[in-house]
């Protein structure tokens, strides 16, 4: 089972510093440090996260001595782009590779209107390659933990995602790779970075983070600068099956979750989403139905079921669980029960014309 250590993440030393990982107050401290100007922090993320400059030399707002000081203590790094794979639904999966030669994906899903336009899009990006939590259910776990992603490694996904597409994302999905909030400091500084004004890249309520459920770090996140809309990804309605299918929740039980979840509500006034997979015989009997109920009316939230897209591909180690999805007439039973309390559900169909079943796939293809 996956032991909760804070100290077990952090952020990877490098001899210059990721200028993509750096805060505006870090910025600040260096430029008084250099006898340099504050309003040149400004300039610094306008030429970073506006015109995407790629090289200190592009900067040119800046003077060139500064240029020079900033390249000899900073570096501008970037993730590489391996791999670019177009599904017959419209939706792209990225694959990146990081310094270090691990690998890491993203989604890009397209909402087209009526006339077949791009309305609005949504990327799910990585926050580590692979996961230490190992679900039951979920490809990535069963890769185990290979490594956080660094603040400029989470930001790079979007980047390059917009750069290839000429488009702009509407919608970040933390919803890839790893659990968000186990790199807690990266993936919180990557957000603040992100819907920080200067930059303007995506709005915090734009930004949807998804979790397994590491409940004091939900209460931190209320408390971050740029609180993102909370996803739990709930999958049972009793500790007993949710110990058997998420083994993250041995440490933080439903009651203790539950807490935590309100809280970031009351703090936050952001509606919740619960993600489910309902399995066939394991968590979709009325009972979890009458128990989902309670736990959805907790504070205003919608339940998304989402399809179980079959990991036998991944051939894990040690999972002895028969997980195999709901028949669709008894999660539409359910979606409708939920329904006449005036809880808001979606079911997501089964051709992973969704983000959250495109995400949850994601697996190292070239590891396999
Ligand atoms: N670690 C975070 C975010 C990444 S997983 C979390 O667990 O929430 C993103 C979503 O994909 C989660 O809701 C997860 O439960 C779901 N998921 C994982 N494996 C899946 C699978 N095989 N089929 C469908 N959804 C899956
Ligand atoms: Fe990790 Fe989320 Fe997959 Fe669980 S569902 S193993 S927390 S990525």
């Amino acid at each position: 089972m996956f032991e909760y250590s804070d100290n077990r993440f952090q952020i990877k030393p490098s001899t210059k510093k990721q200028i993509k990982s750096t805060s505006y107050d870090e910025l600040l401290d260096y430029l008084r440090s250099a006898g340099e100007e504050k309003y040149r922090a400004d300039q610094i993320l306008h030429e970073i996260f506006i015109n995407r400059a790629t090289d200190f030399k592009q900067m040119t707002q800046l003077p060139k001595h500064l240029r020079n000081m900033l390249s000899d203590v900073f570096e501008i790094t970037s993730i590489e782009l391996e791999e670019k794979r177009v599904s017959a639904d419209g939706s792209i999966k990225f694959l990146f590779s990081l310094a270090d030669r691990q690998f890491i994906e993203a989604v890009y899903m397209p909402w087209a209107n009526d006339d077949g336009e791009v309305e609005r899009s949504t990327l799910c990006i990585s926050t580590m390659s692979g996961c230490p939590v190992g679900c039951a259910f979920c490809a990535t776990g069963t890769l185990g933990f290979k490594k956080n992603l660094t603040p400029s490694e989470i930001i790079d996904q979007i980047f390059i995602v917009e750069r290839e597409l000429g488009t702009k994302i509407n919608n970040v999905v933390l919803m890839g790779m790893g659990e968000p909030l186990l790199n807690y400091d990266n993936v919180v500084r990557a957000i603040s970075l992100l819907a920080d004004e200067k930059t303007k890249v995506i709005s915090r309520r734009k930004i949807t983070l998804s979790t397994s459920g590491i409940a004091p770090r939900i209460r931190q996140l209320a408390h971050s600068p740029y609180p993102p809309k909370l996803a739990i990804s709930l999958h049972a309605t009793t500790n007993g099956t949710r110990n058997k299918i998420m083994p993250i929740a041995q440490s933080f039980d439903l009651s203790s979750l539950m807490d935590a979840v309100e809280y970031y509500y009351r703090q936050t006034k952001m509606k919740i989403t619960y993600e489910y997979i309902p399995f066939d015989g394991i968590n979709d009997t009325l009972e979890d139905a009458e128990r989902l109920r309670k736990i959805a009316q907790r504070v205003p939230s919608r339940v998304n079921f989402i399809p179980f897209n079959d990991i036998s591909f991944t051939k894990p180690q040690g999972i002895s669980l028969e997980l195999k999805p709901s028949p669709p007439q008894r999660v539409a039973q359910i979606a409708e029960y939920l329904r006449s309390h005036k809880i808001a559900v979606i079911v997501r169909d089964s051709f992973g014309r969704d983000i959250e079943a495109a995400c949850g796939q994601l697996a190292l293809s070239r590891e396999q």
